[in-house]
């Protein structure tokens, strides 16, 4: 589709909306019934990608990685929600659900979330988009959103009953765009707006309410505006009730655009990039993969792990097993993929093989039906985006088809690419799990989404989201596959900076 000549391609500023979850079917039915007239309009006058790429697993803190950096997780070095870290021999948890977030300890969670994620896990060698329009002089901003590295430091409020609660688990300053909101813990200015500490169902309010109050007062250039709920509500009711809270979501939309005159005023002024950060797919049954590997010996949610061979970190439709002792690593690792692959509901079992020196020399990939296939980069073929991978196994049984050279897998979009990146990321596990349509990975608190939707998976249920761009270029070569990480570059094209590439962690090849 054309760019209509109404999209504004020289507008100056520039609004990312991230609508957690926004899957691109009940965005459409959303757009023909006539419930998110802002959305529509903007696909109207712009462009829209219905099969853009997360990254894997596809869960939110390693897909706002990805969007606010322009790389994957062997880059950004975010592997999970939930996830093992070998330096500090703990887990990492950012909050999978309440109960699991008692089992690891609630400020634990909240300092790794709010803090660490930022601070001690996202690659420092992966700059934000943030940092890198504040390095250019651009006013950037950001509502609540998992991913908000920038160059100003903020200091946590001290008023009010609600910032008074989070006190305890939020005394720190942290860096963040110029101006900056957090759930109720940090705020740049006197916006009156309130999260009441990122409550579902409020979290878009706030964002809303915080983006009409900085286009009001004409504090950004560049604003990220998170809208959360959409993905709070398809856990719980199915992807088919989305069209439900991307009405809501578009509400908030409406009324950031009101803040300087409506839809058409804003884009004199603003381009719009509008994406989900993955999709969602129902879910009815659960996989209790903590429980079905207990007899290797699995390290617990607090104690130390020692005597313990794998540490478990299911996130959601994804899971990664750690190996804990290298001399091991290989037969612990045959026996945890053979269990895995015996449950009912995993799909696929990826791990990395290495050569005598320990390098990594190709990725693996098995399947519940025995089909086996490694890869690595290479020349045998070329993915739609224009990587290169060698081959070797049985492609067919991954419903990969190979034409003129050009690989292309309608079931797991991005799969060589996204794997790669996932196995190759230094926080991974040793071995990483995508579940079977209609299944989900119980969390560390017993909890699931039965009934609702989930995402985590390498499928494109729950992998391919939506893409809304309007009044910004499209890079000049375009991709034939979309990915959510294509947009921190249209970011940075826009305001015509250079993102610089990010070295892979060390042992990448
Ligand atoms: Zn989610």
């Amino acid at each position: 589709m054309a760019v209509p000549s109404h999209a504004n391609a020289t507008a100056s500023k520039l609004i990312v909306c991230v609508i957690d979850a926004m899957a691109p079917a009940p965005l459409e039915r959303a757009v023909s019934d006539g419930s998110v007239p802002t959305l529509a309009a903007l696909i109207e006058r712009g462009r829209y990608v219905n099969q853009c790429a997360a990254a894997f697993p596809s869960v939110t803190p390693v897909c706002a990685a990805s969007i606010m950096t322009g790389v994957g997780p062997d880059r950004h070095g975010i592997p999970g929600m939930n996830w093992y870290d070998r330096a500090s021999a703990r887990y990492v948890e950012y909050g999978s659900s309440l109960r699991a977030s008692q089992r690891f300890g609630i400020a634990g969670q909240l300092t790794d979330t709010v803090y660490n994620l930022n601070q001690v896990h996202l690659s420092p060698s992966a700059l934000t988009v943030f940092e890198a329009l504040d390095d250019a002089g651009i006013r950037t901003a950001g509502t609540t959103y998992l991913v908000y590295r920038g160059r100003y430091r903020h200091e946590p409020r001290r008023d009010g009953w609600l910032t008074r609660l989070a006190s305890p688990f939020a005394r720190h300053p942290v860096l963040g765009p110029r101006e900056f909101f957090y759930a109720d813990i940090f705020a740049s200015q006197p916006a009156p707006c309130s999260s009441i500490l990122g409550m579902p169902g409020i979290r878009d309010r706030h964002s809303g309410c915080v983006g009409e109050y900085l286009l009001e007062h004409d504090l950004a250039d560049f604003l990220l505006l998170s809208l959360p709920d959409n993905d709070w509500y398809s856990h719980k009711h199915g992807p088919d009730a989305q069209v439900h809270s991307l009405a809501r979501a578009d509400l908030q939309l409406a009324r950031v655009a009101d803040a300087v005159g409506g839809l058409d005023a804003l884009l004199e002024d603003f381009a719009v990039v509008v994406l989900g950060d993955h999709a969602h797919a129902a879910v009815d049954t659960s996989v209790d993969l903590v429980g079905a590997l207990s007899e290797l010996g699995v390290a617990g949610p607090r104690q130390p792990s020692d005597g313990a061979a794998i540490a478990v970190c299911p996130s959601q439709r994804a899971a990664m097993v750690y190996m804990l002792d290298p001399m091991t690593r290989d037969s612990v690792r045959q026996r945890v993929v053979g269990s895995a692959l015996g449950l009912v509901g995993v799909d696929l079992a990826c791990w990395l093989e290495f050569d005598a020196h320990d390098r990594p020399v190709a990725a693996a990939v098995a399947a519940a039906s025995g089909a086996q296939l490694r890869f690595a980069p290479g020349e045998d073929v070329h993915d739609l985006r224009g990587g290169g991978w060698s081959v070797d196994g049985e492609i067919d049984a991954f419903e990969m088809v190979v034409r003129d050279g050009v690989v292309h897998s309608p079931r797991y979009p991005d799969g060589f690419a996204r794997v790669w990146s996932a196995l190759m990321c230094e926080h991974a596990g040793d071995v990483l799990l995508s579940a079977a349509s209609g299944y989900e990975f119980l969390d560390w608190g017993g909890q699931a989404h039965g009934g609702g939707g989930s995402h985590g998976s390498l499928e494109a249920q729950d992998s391919l989201t939506g893409l809304i761009m309007c009044g910004v270029q499209p890079p000049a070569s375009e991709p034939g596959q979309w990915a959510i990480r294509d947009v921190a570059p249209i970011v940075a094209n826009h305001f015509g900076i250079d993102l610089p590439s990010v070295p892979a962690a060390q042992g990448a090849v």
